[in-house]
This record gives structure tokens, C-alpha cells and sequence, in this order.
């Protein structure tokens, strides 16, 4: 419950809120400090007399408790404010939705103003153990609303399929939702301040394992600065960076790495490469490919 504030400290913690959302920062840590609170001091001396042991032991107790209730009430104050709405549902199809509602009509970065038609924010099984991530719409997806639905999409829909599952069990996002002009790479300002919208959607949907598609994909989700190489061939342990689950149980996903459809496009001879990393996801979730009869 949020006891009373004085409303001065409550604007600036607002404020303070805010400009560390903008900054991509979503979790507060508390620093044990020793709080001096004047007024305390002024009532104290007040007290009629009596020892000085009992005053102090007096004065220390009702400090002590008064730092505990203005750090309550702090407490408090940015839990509510750092809280996203969709951690108040389990229903991760109406937390979904809060988060396209919280996105809006975007224009947080400078890919709003650049020819977008329209935010393509994702799409498919919201309670998904596998979710693809890319780095972000192309024309077909700016046209149609909806991530990997060209010729990359037709792609990922074949390694879906050989995976033994369809593109309906699968949640699919990007990293940036509105498409760069001329697809040209999202860049890093844009990557950082369109993530925590997958972040979030990321903490909704609990996948199990979570793939990368491509470079921009990859280091942004792993934060690191690393070749394609280097980042695959194996499992990350992956939390969603400022995103908090509404299952408390959660404590996070495995990442694999793999490349982007449309580099399998450009070079299909990595086309095997992609299929091991792929089949590395399929033995952790316990998927057989298809009969060939199917
Ligand atoms: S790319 Fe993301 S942050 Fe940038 S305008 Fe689109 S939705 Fe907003």
C-alpha cells in the first residue's frame, strides 16, 4: 500500500523514475545509509530530562524506527512507480496487450520518423517454449504488421517446421519494432531504447530457450561484443535485463545463438551451421524432427 508521501519527494522520485526508464534502467537497489533527519534531533531534545544512557537508547530507538518508515514509505513509492502494468495480470495475452499499449504510438526513437508504416511488435503463442528474436522489420513486415513474413519469414517458417513444430507454437519478436530505412541495420541508440519493449514481452512469455537470429539480435540480448562465431554453439543462461516476471518462480531462459534467415539467404552454404545450433535447441526442449511421411 503507498502511505503518504510528501508530494514534493513523490514528483522527483517520479522524475527520477522516468529518466531512468528512458535510460533503459528498470531495476532500484537500496544502499544501506545512515538517514539524518533533523526534526528527530529537535524532538529529542524536547524529552524531559532523564539520564543520558536512556536518552540515547531512547533517541537511537525512535531513529531507528523512523528511518524504517521513510525508507518504507520510499520503498513503496518506487515499487509502484517502477512496476509495469502487465506484472498485475498472469494472463500473458492481456500482459501482452499492456506492453502494445504501453509502446503506443511510439516515437522514442528516431526510427519513428523514418518512413515506418506501421510498429510490428510480434507475434504467436504467448505462452511459448521457444521464441525467435530478429533484429527488426522489414518491408514485408512494415506492410503487414507482423515479424518475418518475407522471404527470411518463409525461411524461418521451414526451420520451424524441421524442428518438428509450427510457426503458431512459437512467440517471434525483434529487437527494434518499426523498420530502418532500407533495412539497414538498427542502430545501437535504437537497439537500446526499443529493447525493453521485448524485455518485457520476453518476461511474459517464460519461453524455455530463446534464439537470436543474427548479430544485432544476439548482442543485444547477450550485451556483448563478440562474432557470430564466437556466440555460438552453446547455452546462455538469460534473464531479461529490467524485466520482471509476474512469476516469481521464473528465474530466467537459456539463449542459443544462431544466424538470421536472411544471411541463410545471401549464404545458404551456412545453412548446416544454423541446422546444429537448431538441433542443440531441439534436444534441450526434447523436439524430434518430422517423420518424412509427414
Ligand atoms: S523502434 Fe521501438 S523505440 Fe523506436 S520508435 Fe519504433 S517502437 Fe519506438
Amino acid at each position: 500500500m503507498l502511505h503518504t508521501l510528501d508530494p514534493e519527494l513523490r514528483r522527483a522520485l517520479a522524475e527520477r523514475v522516468r529518466f531512468c526508464h528512458e535510460m533503459g534502467i528498470y531495476d532500484f537497489y537500496r544502499r544501506e545509509s545512515r538517514v539524518s533527519d533533523p526534526t528527530i534531533t529537535a524532538e529529542v531534545d524536547d524529552l524531559p530530562s532523564t539520564s543520558q544512557q536512556q536518552r540515547e537508547d531512547e533517541q537511537s530507538e525512535e531513529m531507528a524506527a523512523r528511518k524504517s518508515a521513510v525508507v518504507a514509505k520510499a520503498e513503496d513509492t518506487l515499487r509502484v512507480l517502477t512496476t509495469h502494468a502487465e506484472q498485475s495480470v498472469t494472463d500473458p495475452i492481456a500482459a501482452l496487450k499492456l506492453i502494445r499499449e504501453d509502446l503506443g504510438d511510439c516515437t522514442r526513437c528516431k526510427l519513428h520518423k523514418q518512413g515506418r508504416k506501421q510498429i510490428v511488435f510480434g507475434v504467436g503463442n504467448p505462452r511459448a517454449d521457444l521464441m525467435f528474436v530478429g533484429e527488426g522489420p522489414g518491408a514485408d513486415e512494415d506492410m503487414q504488421g507482423e515479424p518475418f513474413v518475407g522471404r527470411a519469414g518463409q525461411l524461418l517458417n521451414n526451420m520451424i517446421k524441421a524442428m518438428g513444430i509450427r510457426r503458431e507454437d512459437v512467440y517471434i519478436a525483434n529487437v527494434v519494432k518499426c523498420r530502418p530505412p532500407g533495412n539497414r541495420t538498427p542502430e545501437r541508440d535504437e537497439c537500446e531504447t526499443c529493447s525493453p519493449f521485448l524485455m518485457r514481452q520476453i518476461a511474459v512469455v517464460k519461453p524455455k530457450v530463446v534464439v537470436a537470429l543474427g548479430a544485432v539480435a544476439s548482442k543485444s540480448l547477450l550485451a556483448m561484443n563478440a562474432s557470430m562465431s564466437e556466440l555460438r554453439g552453446r547455452f546462455y543462461d538469460f534473464s531479461p535485463a529490467g524485466a520482471r516476471s509476474s512469476d516469481p518462480n521464473w528465474k530466467g531462459t537459456k539463449l542459443a545463438v544462431t544466424y538470421h534467415p536472411a544471411y541463410l539467404l545471401r549464404d545458404p552454404r551456412q545453412k548446416g551451421e544454423a541446422w546444429k545450433d537448431l538441433q542443440m535447441v531441439m534436444k534441450f526442449l526434447g523436439l524430434e524432427p518430422p517423420k518424412k511421411s509427414d
